[in-house]
């Protein structure tokens, strides 16, 4: 009951949206329910007057008015439907004509089915309508998942598994669907149908099922037994089921270096180690699953046999008794229903709790309530007494720089000298731990994200190519960009002349992850996307790092464009693409070491000019090769 209490507080923001529908399906419910319960009567009253066992015509019998208002209700709406039934199935008389017995015989024939069409047309509304809600509150609740993560800073995905996210749509919320898709519209009418059967027994005979009854508590404790022991099992299987998302992420985004370096063999061994963790939490699910049904059918058929002797022990008449038994057969459905649905809840109470943990995460950087808009840049950024740790240690620390409006800034330093961490720190990854970068006097801290990071393109090493079309991946810089704009920055980006020979121009779909492009075509989109943004600081952040010399010389004459009138910082390794840079910045340890233009720190005899000897690089050769 608690778990599924938890599901409903869990799931009420999402489904009172749709609360009208929900009202009415619960109304539908409650008639399902009714209906069930006029199976003992139909049933009974059918035998009755099939075998003329009590051969009076109700409409002459009920005149009784006295006792509560239920009763009444109860004895009135009785009296109906036994009035509705006396045309149809008049008790049976030897020698009536035989326009009587023809009428007996269709009532004979279609009293049960009407019943049934009744009651499966109730239950069929109401299942529609849960699934049509639940459906929609689970739309709901993924978009809002959604809609968090994207509010999330960077570093809550750097410290978790790309799997983290699959599992938790997948599995998650998964869990909460299958909960509401397999258990919700059973959980609004069998309570209903087990009650008015309940009812329907306790008036038909009430002495029986006291009886039939003693029984109930015993079959309601398997349920919750196994109940928590496949909760249990389900919390290891989620948590081994997220390490597989990964794993597979992983493994299949890697494919090149796998088999680069053949091993295929150890992924498998992983893939397998996994498994069989997950095979058994699987195993012991299903073990306690399906222990359930069959334990609460032995349980109910000792109380269904013990209920038999005691009706032949006190006599019971027939009708009588077949009215009953079909009622405590039909008891048995709405209970193992709702046995299930305990399971279902059970399930989606871990995923609830997936669910709620994302939720509750809170982003590290935090766009200001009353952020300003940073307006258009005009004269300079400056980084004031910066530093800045990811964990511990500090990765800047007493870092200054100004950069003029229109100024070309290369930065160099050894790997993990913390020069990636500036450009995050710029485009508001990440907050400085203490001191401030300000743009235009303005603390970026103040401005909104959208304001600030409009103001800038960067381009990185990894290039990000969307499974969406050519055009559509280089609107992604600018999505009010028109198909014009888009050809001009592909021009602009060495980029024309590529796309028009795929198989359908601007409108090829790239694939996932662009593997139908090589690296140079897809630097080459992405500086087209850096085109179209029209922003007037341009960060690149290693852009041509990972190419060879032939793709980098293209992408380098695309960049030499995309720097013209434009401030930029350019983040490189290799020095010679930084020869045209106005001013280079050496970092060491996330301090600046050195700076100067690219001749005077060659001369220096410094930490450039140590960097440059080990790339072949010397003061006066007109070296571009790198
Ligand atoms: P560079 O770009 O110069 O190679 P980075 O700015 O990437 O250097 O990294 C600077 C330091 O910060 C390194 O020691 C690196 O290990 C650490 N670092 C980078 N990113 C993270 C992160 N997301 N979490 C923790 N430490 C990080």
């Amino acid at each position: 009951m608690g778990n599924i209490l938890d599901i409903l507080k869990f799931g009420w923001p999402y489904l009172r949206k749709y609360r009208r529908r929900l009202a009415v399906a619960v109304v539908l419910g409650i008639c399902f329910g009714l209906f069930n319960a006029s199976f003992v009567w139909g049933t009974k009253t059918l035998f009755e007057r099939l075998s003329g066992d009590q051969p009076q015509l109700v409409t002459e019998t009920v005149t009784d008015d006295s006792g509560g208002v239920f009763q009444n209700l109860f004895v009135r709406v009785k009296s109906m439907a036994d009035t509705g039934v006396d045309y149809w199935l008049p008790p049976f008389e030897k020698g009536a004509d035989s326009s009587g017995n023809f009428r007996r015989m269709m009532g004979a024939i279609l009293f049960l089915p009407v019943l049934v069409l009744l009651r499966g047309a109730t239950g069929y509304a109401t299942g529609y309508l849960m699934g049509w809600v639940s459906e929609n509150a689970i739309k709901d609740l993924k978009l809002d998942i959604h809609r968090k993560l994207q509010t999330l800073s960077l570093g809550y995905f750097q410290h978790r598994e790309m799997g983290g996210q699959t599992m938790l749509f997948n599995t998650g919320v998964g869990a909460v669907w299958r909960c509401l898709y397999c258990g919700f519209s059973d959980l609004v009418k069998e309570p209903f149908a087990l009650l008015s059967i309940f009812v329907a027994l306790l008036i038909l005979d009430w002495q029986l099922t006291v009886v039939g009854l003693v029984f109930l508590p015993l079959t309601i404790g398997p349920v919750i037994i196994l109940g928590r022991k496949i909760r249990k099992q389900s919390e290891i299987a989620y948590e081994k089921g997220e390490d597989q998302d990964s794993l597979i992420v992983e493994v299949y985004s890697n494919i090149r270096l796998i088999k680069a370096y053949c091993l295929e063999r150890l992924q498998q061994k992983r893939f397998e180690t996994l498994y069989q963790h997950l095979a058994r939490a699987g195993i012991k699910r299903w073990q306690a699953k399906e222990i359930v049904n069959p334990a609460v059918e032995f349980l109910a058929m000792i109380g269904f046999g013990v209920l038999l002797a005691y009706i032949f022990w006190e006599g019971r008449s027939i009708p009588q008794l077949i009215g009953f038994l079909t009622g405590m057969i039909m008891l048995y459905q709405p209970l193992k229903k709702l046995a299930g649905i305990n399971i279902y809840f059970q399930e989606a109470v871990v995923g609830a709790n997936m669910v709620r943990d994302a939720m509750k995460e809170e982003p590290a950087v935090k766009e200001d309530p009353a952020a300003l808009e940073l307006k258009e840049f005009s004269e300079e950024i400056k980084f004031e007494g910066l530093e800045f740790s990811y964990e511990k240690e500090l990765v800047l620390h007493e870092f200054d720089l100004v950069i003029p409006k229109g100024l070309k800034l290369g930065v160099v330093g050894e790997s993990g000298a913390g020069k990636s961490t500036l450009v995050s720190l710029l485009l508001r990854f990440y907050d400085p731990t203490k001191g401030r970068i300000a743009i235009d006097g303005t603390d970026i801290r103040d401005v909104s994200f959208e304001s600030l990071r409009k103001q800038m393109a960067l381009v990185s090493q990894e290039v990000v190519i969307f499974d969406q079309t050519v055009a559509e991946n280089i609107a992604c810089g600018n999505l009010d960009a028109s198909p014009e704009e888009i050809i001009d920055a592909a021009k602009a980006a060495n980029a024309h002349e590529f796309i028009e020979g795929l198989p359908e121009g601007y409108d090829t779909r790239l694939g996932e992850q662009g593997t139908r492009l090589s690296g140079g075509q897809r630097q080459r989109i992405a500086i087209a996307r850096a085109f179209v943004r029209q922003a007037s600081i341009l960060v690149l952040d290693e852009a041509t790092a990972s190419l060879d010399s032939k793709a980098e010389a293209e992408v380098q004459a695309a960049i030499d464009r995309l720097e013209q009138g434009r401030t930029v910082l350019c983040v490189a390794h290799r020095l010679s693409t930084l020869r045209k840079m106005d001013k280079i910045i050496v970092l060491e340890e996330g301090r600046v070491v050195e700076s100067g233009s690219f001749e005077e720190l060659l001369k220096k005899d410094g930490a450039f000019a140590e960097m440059a000897l080990k790339q072949g690089l010397t003061g006066g050769a007109a070296n571009s090769g790198g």
